[in-house]
């Protein structure tokens, strides 16, 4: 890990982005740097270019899972992102870096402490001594600090020192003493006690004594781990709840099974109809490679085990255009359509790059109203777990911002390399091929400069257009300068994590209720002698309502153009107009991230 800072440390570009802060000058929360984590922690108080370590823990699978050989080649594996790189930047696989592997069966045999020792005695290090970099021949200290561990809700416990299985620990959380019980009837974190790093320590320490065992089942411990070891990091305070595992791989799933089954019972929908729906449903092009696959019809009838298996991005999409597909079969008044709606609120909030404080207050209310919602309606079936953490989430926000900030999403994709580079070869010493598949393909990517570079990308342009022919906005850009300027037209541009085409939605602007969208019409690049300027050039539509039964802003094209730079795009994901079935009047646009 020293090596690999060190290395990184050298490029320029990591060096100026690891000094620049952006902590947000307003009171919203935009990223880790805003929440009290960082804010309140000894080194950063003082040195403000000191290196954030947010590290992440996961095992996979890297041969066929239901093979003879599975668990056997199951890998344990450690990155680390610097939270210093602003989170477009810090969500690049690219940026994702690999610092440890190791076969499963060897954690289970030796201890998960066992297999942190090296990185604890590492970050020790870094924490005493930083990094020193000679730059221009002058030499640089770079101090370093662990603000969070990220981790399913089982690598979490494991690698904190709780019960691992939630399903049969009488204490279920890291953050708090709630039992199994408890959390089936109070919904709100002030009723819970949470745990405190003091509290965790004497906790701790009583498992070694002569009522270890019974001190163990009451405290939900298992063992100290060694990450209480580095200095203002613990396993109480510091292992974040995931969003992604919690609420796409969790709730969702779970609360839509039930939906779906009081929806057929009640006979508004059948199997067929959604499945049918869903298949001629018109994804936009930038959600066709997260379509949801078809829904298993025993799903739908009760009394099984059976659980919607979606990944976690198609689960997404399948949630929040569920009150599209099916939504007109639904009646108005229907109390368990409702329940889900709220979840698609929460979710919505939950997901959102930037969050103000009113509504992480607001955040926390919601869950509550969810929870009580839930157990009037579905009277026989538990509050699980995942649905206990959420109860959690606004304190998380006001100490790691956006919960998108400590999700697992883009994580889990840096899986996928391992798999595949597990999967090149024999499996003699599968750590040893992982990691120098692994050191191969940074090196490429640090030599080709691909870690933090932000160059735009556009299609090929050779036929230039006629200022006449261009539309009276682009021509009062053409005009403002007396440079020989020439227009190209695109057909797409990438621009951080934006693919811009015709037909997508922008988010534009909010007025006091309700924000204002563009629809791409035309993209084209301007050329000046030493400039280029890339345009969108949109059609404005405004919200008239927010229809909560389908989900989404209701639009209306108004006759307005404009014409805007893609250096001002707002940072918030492309969108999609779409119509519900059976309601052709009406175009909704449906965010997966609320807007604030
Ligand atoms: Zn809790």
């Amino acid at each position: 890990m020293n090596l690999l800072l060190l290395s990184l440390l050298h490029l320029p570009e990591v060096r100026k982005e690891i000094e620049i802060s952006h902590v947000s000058c307003d009171s919203n929360y935009r990223d880790i740097c805003d929440g009290s984590v960082f804010k309140c922690h000894p080194l950063f108080m003082t040195q403000c270019k000191a290196i954030q370590i947010i590290a992440y823990f996961d095992e996979v699978e890297v041969c066929n899972p239901l093979g003879s050989s599975s668990k056997k080649h199951k890998l344990g594996c450690m990155f680390f992102t610097i939270g210093n790189f602003r989170p477009h930047l810090r969500s690049r696989l690219n940026n994702i870096f690999l610092i440890s592997v190791v076969r499963s069966p060897l954690v289970r045999k030796h201890g998960m402490n066992a297999f942190l020792q090296p990185f604890v005695k590492n970050m020790l290090s870094l924490c005493h001594d930083g990094i020193t970099v000679k730059v221009n021949s002058l030499e640089c200290q770079y101090k370093v600090a662990l603000l969070a561990i990220l981790a399913d809700n089982l690598g979490a416990h494991a690698i904190g020192g709780f019960k691992e299985s939630m399903s049969f620990a009488r204490r279920i959380c890291r953050s708090c003493m709630a039992t199994t019980e408890q959390i089936q009837r109070d919904f709100c974190e002030l009723n819970f006690v949470l745990r405190t790093p003091r509290e965790h320590e004497r906790q701790v320490s009583s498992l070694s004594g002569t009522d270890s065992a019974q001190n163990s089942i009451e405290y939900g411990i298992n063992r100290k781990s060694v990450l209480d070891d580095i200095p203002n990091f613990s396993v109480v305070k510091n292992l974040p709840h995931d969003i992604m595992h919690d609420l796409l791989e969790g709730v969702i799933p779970y609360e839509m099974k039930l939906l779906l089954q009081y929806l057929v019972e009640k006979k508004y929908i059948t199997a067929r109809t959604l499945n049918q729906r869903l298949k001629s449903f018109n994804f936009g092009y930038s959600e066709l490679s997260d379509k949801p696959s078809d829904l298993d019809e025993n799903i739908f009838k009760g009394n099984n085990d059976k659980k919607i298996r979606q990944s976690a991005s198609k689960m997404w999409l399948l949630a929040i255009y569920l009150p599209l597909l099916i939504g007109d079969l639904v009646p108005q008044d229907c109390e368990q359509w409702e329940l889900f709606s709220l979840l698609l609120k929460i979710t919505s909030i939950a997901a959102s790059w930037v969050i103000d404080r009113e509504t992480v207050a607001y955040l926390s209310v919601i869950v509550e109203e969810h929870h009580y919602m839930f157990k009037k309606l579905y009277p026989h079936f538990t509050i699980i777990p995942k649905m206990h953490y959420m109860l959690h989430y606004s304190k998380q926000i006001q100490a790691f911002g956006p919960l998108t900030c400590t999700w697992t999403m883009r994580h889990e994709s840096k899986l996928n390399f391992i798999k595949r580079a597990a999967s090149h070869g024999n499996y003699v010493n599968v750590c040893y091929s992982v990691t120098k598949r692994y050191l191969q393909s940074l090196c490429y990517n640090i030599h080709c400069d691909t870690l933090l570079s932000e160059t735009l990308q556009s299609s090929s342009y050779d036929t230039e257009l006629c200022n006449m022919n261009l539309p009276k906005e682009l021509q009062e850009i053409v005009n403002a300068t007396t440079e020989n300027t020439t227009v190209f037209p695109l057909k797409w541009i990438k621009f951080k994590h934006f693919n811009l085409k015709k037909n997508a939605f922008i988010y534009l602007d909010k007025d006091e209720y309700y924000p204002k969208f563009g629809k791409i019409d035309n993209l084209y690049l301007i050329q000046r002698p030493n400039k280029k300027l890339y345009i969108l050039y949109m059609q404005v539509f405004k919200t008239m309502y927010i229809d909560s039964h389908f989900n989404g802003y209701v639009v209306e094209l108004s006759p307005i153009y404009e014409a805007l730079n893609i250096k001002h795009l707002k940072e918030y994901p492309i969108l999609h107009g779409h119509k519900a079935f059976h309601n052709s009047l009406n175009s909704y646009i449906v965010v997966k991230q609320s807007i604030m």
